[in-house]
């Protein structure tokens, strides 16, 4: 008997269940299972992807100066405090493997991100949920859950797969009321789709122990790349360029996303268009009795009647092709997280509820 034995923690994880993309026997499935941008990255994203490929035998650039200067400036970032991941996984990774172990406790809310649980058992601590108020993440009841071990609180501020987020006078009580020895991860992989705000960044600017992430991957449409970024007060930046690995992004992800973020026009133009089809998508369901919070994301949580209705609506979708997300692993049985897709994704997955629900009645 060999005795190889696996860190503690590891094997309470569950595998990740990514989004769906094929359906057995169709051919042409619509995939709006993972908040993916159905209008695909910017054009000059594409085109610096495709120059990076003269160079596949250099290694990339281990400071990441471009990606952090073209960020900083956009966004009137500090650079210097700007740390990039293979996705903002791989910061929620680093920041769990950086500031957590045995003994200590990670929260996140009731329908919480499955990452943050992941990789706080990925390093050995205890992963905390706290409860929502109605899908909304609950101030009080993190502060009530706190204790002297705590040393993480995961907020994604838009949340997935809820949709809602909380304002910024309440993450400013939360920032103040924590305990001295915990960070405040602000996740902002939504952050770009909500006009006019930062994410977090002015927050971690003024405070100590607030962390932000974002993602490339979502509104800039470079899932595939996995690019995504950390902002921190200088102090946890240090820390964390420590574990990162020094060519942890590729050049051709590094050029793609500073070509991204620099496409200010695209940028704009994939938010509004969001915001149209959600609406319109949202109040389409509404009328035919699905309703939805409010989403700030580029998706909308529908909620059906109870967890079979959502089950066989999902099963009637997949037979038109068309692939959504169930979310009981995030405590919403009743539910389904559809990702806005463009205009004619949008009228097929409407025409499809709609049929669903009349066929049943
Ligand atoms: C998609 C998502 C991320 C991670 O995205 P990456 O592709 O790893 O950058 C992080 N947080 C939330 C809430 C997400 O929905």
């Amino acid at each position: 008997m060999r005795s190889i034995k696996v860190q503690p923690g590891i094997m309470d994880i569950e595998l990740y269940q990514s989004g769906a993309a094929h359906i057995e026997g169709v051919d042409n499935v619509i995939k709006l299972s993972s908040n993916e941008n159905p209008l695909g990255p910017s054009p000059r994203a594409i085109e610096a992807y495709q120059r990076a490929g003269n160079n596949l035998h250099r290694y990339p650039s281990s400071d990441q100066i471009g990606l952090r200067s073209a960020i900083g400036e956009v966004l009137s970032l500090d650079a210097d405090r700007i740390v990039c991941g293979a996705g903002s996984d791989e910061i929620i990774a680093f920041l769990c493997q950086a500031f957590v172990g045995p003994g200590d406790e990670v929260i996140h809310t009731e329908h919480g991100f499955a990452m943050y649980r992941i990789s706080a058992l990925s390093a050995g601590a205890t992963p905390v949920e706290v409860r929502e108020s109605e899908r909304v993440a609950n101030v009080d009841a993190i502060l009530e859950a706190c204790t002297p071990k705590t040393k993480l609180v995961f907020i994604a501020n838009p949340n997935n797969p809820t949709g809602t987020m909380i304002g910024e006078a309440e993450i400013v009580r939360l920032a103040d009321a924590l305990p001295p020895q915990v960070i405040l991860v602000l996740d902002g992989a939504y952050a770009e789709f909500v006009e006019g705000y930062d994410g977090g960044a002015a927050l971690v600017d003024q405070r100590e122990n607030v962390f932000m992430t974002r993602t490339f991957s979502k509104l800039y449409g470079l899932g595939s790349l996995r690019v995504g970024w950390g902002y921190g007060p200088v102090a946890l930046v240090n820390v964390l360029n420590r574990i990162r690995g020094p060519f942890n992004l590729s050049q051709s992800a590094l050029d793609a996303a500073e070509a991204a973020v620099r496409d200010l026009d695209y940028t704009n133009y994939c938010r509004h268009e969001n915001e149209k089809w959600r609406t319109w998508l949202a109040n389409g369901l509404s009328e035919i009795g699905v309703p939805s919070d409010v989403s700030q994301a580029n998706f909308i949580l529908a909620r059906f009647a109870n967890q079979a209705e959502a089950e066989n609506c999902d099963t009637y979708l997949q037979s038109q092709g068309l692939v959504v997300r169930r979310v009981a692993g995030y405590k919403l049985p009743n539910a389904l997280r559809i990702t806005v897709g463009d205009e004619s994704a949008c009228r097929l997955v409407l025409g499809a509820i709609q049929s669903f629900k009349a066929g049943k009645k």
